[in-house]
């Protein structure tokens, strides 16, 4: 009988209960046993209570939960190889020989790290007498899929990320609340939102909700020139008679020269323009709340699918991604799909911005 752990890692993200519970769901249907392997890495290296037998009714009402239940966390020890040793010893003494990780590209790059290390690990395991070479026959393979929960939207080869949809949702309506106000008294806003090196969130919801300027990394205005034209496409706004001003900044915004640019900054831009002006950064309510129903089926579909990646595993196979391209779920290469995200990056860095927005707009399918 299969034992499948199943974690959230990185940055919680609204949709990852939804994405738990059809994992746990679609695991106990395939007749696996499965396991939330609670706090990400850490409950993998600490073991013990952390990991934790699901069984159906565990995750009910999961699918309106926000957050993550069975926790997140940062683990500093996962990154070392001793971390990863205790990790293995958890998983072989609680019969666990596949692992389904939602997380940023960071917890995938982790998974497939311990994928790749796993024959050693266990090797080591045998050597050190923490188990007998039969106790480990069983665990020759490490089957490890890889889920994408981020609001961000930042992974490469998926059109979507779990948690991406509600953020933006959010981000609309906190923008929608502060344009009223705005209007009400003819004042400026700097809304600062996230995305870290994407701008994928401060582009749409800079369309969304009809922003009159947004700055993303992927886009950087010149350097010295953007204070002008800053104020020169506020002003032609004012003159057609709009009395609200939203400016959208993406938190990695930055101008061509690679100077970050800051909310601060361009209030004070606009404040040169004799506008009041206010900033207002969303912060942590971009992660709260309750997953759209968008990210609800997605998580869903993806879990599911997650499971079935599972089962179909070979030792041959590439570590999968569960993506999805044009509405329908699809299973990708999990380190190409890394590759290519940190190539975005990379592009921005060496000021190839037209490059960095070829990349965010392609996939590996095409
Ligand atoms: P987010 O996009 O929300 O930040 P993330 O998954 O990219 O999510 P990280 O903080 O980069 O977030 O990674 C989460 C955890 O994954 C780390 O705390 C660590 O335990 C593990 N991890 C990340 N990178 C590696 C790596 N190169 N090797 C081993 N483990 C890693």
């Amino acid at each position: 009988r299969k034992k499948i752990g199943v974690m959230t890692s990185g940055g919680d993200a609204p949709g990852m209960n939804p994405a738990v519970r059809a994992v746990v769901r679609a695991a106990i249907y395939h007749d696996c046993d499965v396991f939330a392997v609670y706090e990400g890495y850490e409950g993998l290296v600490k073991g013990g209570d952390l990991l934790r037998q699901m069984d159906w009714n565990d995750v009910r009402s999961y699918l309106s939960l926000g957050g993550t239940a069975i926790g997140t966390a940062r683990c500093a020890e996962f990154r070392e190889r001793e971390g990863r040793l205790s990790a293995a010893a958890n998983m072989i003494r609680n019969g666990i020989d596949a692992l389904i990780v939602c997380g940023g590209d960071g917890s995938l790059t982790g998974a497939d790290l311990f994928r790749s290390d796993w024959p050693s690990l266990v090797q080591e395991l045998v050597d050190n007498k923490t188990f007998s070479p039969q106790e480990v026959a069983p665990y020759k393979h490490l089957t490890i899929v890889g889920l994408v929960g981020s609001i961000d939207n930042d992974m490469a080869c998926t059109d979507s990320t779990i948690g991406a949809y509600s953020s933006l949702e959010r981000i609309t309506e906190m923008v929608d609340y502060i344009d009223a106000t705005a209007t009400s008294h003819s004042r400026a806003f700097v809304v600062e939102v996230m995305g870290r090196h994407c701008g994928w969130l401060g582009l749409m919801s800079g369309l969304s909700t009809g922003a009159d300027y947004i700055f993303i990394p992927e886009r950087p205005p010149k350097a010295g020139e953007w204070h002008q034209e800053l104020k020169n496409i506020c002003s032609r706004h004012k003159a057609k008679g709009k009395r609200r001003t939203i400016v959208i900044v993406a938190e990695g915004a930055i101008d061509d020269q690679l100077n970050a640019i800051s909310a601060d900054q361009v209030k004070d831009v606009l404040v040169e323009l004799g506008l009041d002006t206010r900033i207002t950064t969303l912060g942590h309510v971009q992660r709260g709340g309750t997953a759209v129903a968008s990210d609800r089926l997605l998580a869903t579909l993806q879990g599911v699918d997650a499971v079935k990646a599972v089962l179909e595993n070979t030792p041959d196979t590439p570590l999968p991604m569960i993506g999805v391209l044009e509405n329908k779920i699809v299973r990708q290469p999990l380190m190409e799909a890394v590759r290519l995200t940190k190539s975005v990056a990379t592009a921005i860095e060496s000021k190839d911005f037209d490059k960095a927005m070829q990349l965010r707009d392609s996939t590996f399918a095409e």
